[in-house]
């Protein structure tokens, strides 16, 4: 059977001396592997027509019992060339493309998650060289998968008092809890807490990027971030920190 899909590669490996396997995101399809056979010979038909954070309008074989598909044909729809100039931009979106690529499993159609890295991606472009940016996409993707932390009041009573986050319990709790449950918190001062809940309500990347943050600040909500995105999505610390030494 033969497959039409608008894809974005999420990583691309050499396969024998000649070929790539490509992870795609697709719109309707999930997360799919094609083989792209001839992918390294210099003159081949699929040249120019795939790279990293670029739409491609992708045709592909599927075989009955194996997940790892043969690509047909591509055809670039849209690229992003800000991404092969501006490295900073670059390491955001290398960071949203591991992100989806290690959380989204095989074959699990999530349109509205495409749409999202779609999306991203587009910001990124323009403000992905911003470190205020990548905090900012993972409470959008947190959202996008029913996770976005509760940062309003404390997740076990309620309580609007001396809030600190606890990845754990998704959110944040109060002093009360934390001590009567033993659950460990975050450093995570009122004012971190309420740059985070403004973000968390922003639909555009422009009034993240123009929050000032001092030092302490920024470093109070990169490890809220990296905290929550490890306990909820196994995402390791590592995975962030390339991206964030670039911004
Ligand atoms: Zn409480």
């Amino acid at each position: 059977m033969i497959i039409r899909a608008t894809a974005i590669p999420l990583a691309i490996y050499p396969y024998s001396s000649t070929s790539h396997i490509v992870h795609w995101l697709t719109r309707h399809h999930g997360k799919i592997s094609t083989l792209i056979k001839g992918a390294m010979r210099p003159k081949n038909r699929f040249l120019g027509e795939y790279e990293l954070f670029s739409t491609t309008e992708l045709l592909y074989f599927v075989k009955p019992n194996s997940t790892l598909y043969t690509a047909k044909e591509c055809s670039l729809l849209q690229r992003r060339p800000v991404f092969r100039t501006d490295w900073r931009a670059m390491q955001s979106a290398s960071y949203l493309a591991t992100l989806l690529n290690k959380t989204t499993p095989e074959d699990a159609p999530h349109p509205e998650l495409f749409s999202l890295y779609e999306e991203l991606l587009d910001w990124a472009e323009t403000f992905g060289r911003h470190h205020q940016f990548m905090p900012w996409t993972e409470l959008r993707f947190s959202d996008a998968h029913g996770h976005a932390p509760n940062l309003g009041n404390c997740v076990l009573c309620s309580s609007k008092q001396e809030l600190q986050f606890c990845a754990s319990q998704g959110g944040v709790i109060c002093s009360k809890c934390s001590k009567a449950r033993k659950l460990p918190t975050l450093g995570s001062p009122p004012d971190v807490l309420a740059i985070l809940r403004s973000w968390q309500q922003s639909e555009h990347p422009a009034p993240v990027i123009n929050t000032t943050l001092t030092g302490k600040q920024r470093t109070e909500i990169n490890a809220i971030l990296s905290t929550f995105m490890h306990y909820h999505f196994n995402l390791q610390p590592h995975h962030r920190l390339a991206a964030l030494s670039a911004a």
